[in-house]
């Protein structure tokens, strides 16, 4: 058996109900198929690949926290601290019912490709919980962030792992989580990204993924003789990812006419009104049924259904495996050029595989979501550095950043051989990067 087959059997061996984390390793692992090949012995003899599919460590433990009415409730944390050959443990916590460690131990998988890929000093790491903070007080949100953090504090540091933002997690529970450590442990330092501005957060941190997906898929499509401008583009989701992607591709000139939430969808045959979506989930953190209340000409559906839309470029930016096969059929057959993706695995494997058989432009959440953590990176430089840059300069060094990934994903699968293998592409030059890394720094 080759020792890609090995491994990726061995991960779902020992490691039973985690379907979403053996997804992400197969999907790595198979397209980093020649590049290990190329190294099999070596590679076996030093287990790397054992290596880069086991975290370092991860916990788990109990949050308890005091309900509204007086009830007490018990959510499971995680943190996994996946790879930390090329800096600090970053990434992410989650905060939705679906939590459980092998998302976790998805996410911090991904992750570890992603900080490589953008060139900055990050390791991988990923946490959360099942706690779900729609529909609770902000009293409730405080509770559940400062018991979360009084146990998670013990393994994080500015210098060790540094965690941020995902779904179910902004400014909000940045700033309790912030508050707490800060408390415990008697350091003001950059233990978190995806701060408050007044408490040493980064101007364009909240933009950035939304942002630096549009910039990488602009890229892309020039690379590919495609003007971004003009076009019809379709994003699914409505939170912090989808507002800003929607908000950068009309400033770039496209027209996007979806967003979707958990319970339903919005096809705005005029242009989704960004500063309507903002209000509705921003400030009011409402459903999307309101969104006709702003726009009377748009229409709002109940389920999924983002992808039956004609466009010419979708960017699922909700959550993972949410366009499916069925769906990528529909894509090609209405034209759709490329698919970006801005959450972290949308697209399922064989949905991946049907868009790039049929010709359509892929690139996967590892390259095209990294602005984001990238920007975090840059966060955390000011924070190092006791300064704060102007919008202007993050932005820029956003826009370089997401270049420089496009051209290096598009130039690692040329290498190989797989021209226009943007998901090997992206794989390859993030684990390059990891091995080196970690062939340097001996079997730890
Ligand atoms: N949760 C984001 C991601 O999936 C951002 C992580 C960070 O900023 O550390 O990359």
């Amino acid at each position: 058996m080759s020792y890609v087959d090995e491994v990726i059997a061995k991960v779902v061996e020992q490691n039973p109900s985690e379907p979403e984390f053996h997804q992400a390793v197969k999907e790595v692992l198979e397209s980093l198929r020649v590049v290990i090949e190329a190294n099999e012995e070596k590679y076996r003899k030093d287990a790397l690949l054992e290596r880069m599919v086991n975290p370092e460590r991860q916990f788990k433990f109990r949050v308890p926290w005091v309900d509204d009415k007086g009830q007490v409730q018990v959510n499971t944390g995680y943190r996994v601290q996946f790879n930390s050959a090329i800096g600090p443990y970053k990434g992410g916590i989650r905060l939705h019912p679906s939590v459980n460690i092998g998302i976790i131990k998805f996410l911090g998988f991904e992750q570890v490709f992603k900080n490589s890929l953008t060139g900055l000093p990050i390791g991988g790491g990923k946490g959360g919980s099942d706690f779900d903070p729609k529909g609770k007080s902000d009293r409730e949100v405080m509770a559940f962030c400062q018991s979360f953090m009084t146990e998670l504090c013990k393994y994080i540091g500015a210098d060790t792992d540094v965690p941020a933002g995902d779904i179910g997690t902004g400014a909000r529970e940045i700033g309790y989580m912030f508050g707490q450590y800060k408390r415990i442990r008697g350091l003001y330092e950059g233990v978190l990204t995806g701060k408050g501005l007044s408490y040493g957060g980064s101007l364009a941190r909240t933009e950035a993924t939304g942002y630096g997906l549009l910039y990488l898929t602009q890229e892309l499509l020039k690379l590919n003789g495609i003007e971004l401008a003009g076009k019809t583009v379709c994003v699914s989701g409505a939170g912090n990812v989808a507002i800003y992607a929607i908000e950068k591709a009309q400033q770039l000139g496209a027209k996007v006419v979806t967003a979707s939430d958990s319970t339903g969808w919005v096809y705005d045959p005029d242009g989704i009104d960004v500063a309507a979506l903002k209000e509705i989930k921003e400030v009011k953190r409402a459903r999307l049924t309101e969104y006709k209340n702003y726009r009377p000409n748009a229409e709002y559906h109940e389920g999924r259904g983002v992808w039956s839309v004609k466009c010419d470029v979708a960017l699922p930016c909700a959550t993972q495996n949410e366009l499916l096969i069925d769906d990528a059929k529909q894509l090609a057959a209405n034209g759709c050029l490329a698919v970006c993706e801005g959450a972290n695995m949308p697209t399922t494997m064989d949905a991946t595989e049907y868009l790039q058989k049929n010709g359509v432009i892929f690139a996967p959440g590892k390259a095209a979501n990294a602005g984001g953590v990238a920007t975090s990176a840059l966060e955390m430089t000011q924070n190092s550095e006791r300064l704060s840059w102007t919008f202007e300069e993050v932005d820029a060094k956003l826009q370089g950043i997401m270049v420089n990934i496009c051209h290096n994903m598009v130039d690692a699968a040329e290498r190989y051989g797989m021209k226009g293998n943007y998901v090997a592409g992206a794989n390859i030059a993030g684990f390059e990067k990891v091995v080196d890394a970690m062939n340097a720094q001996g079997i730890v």
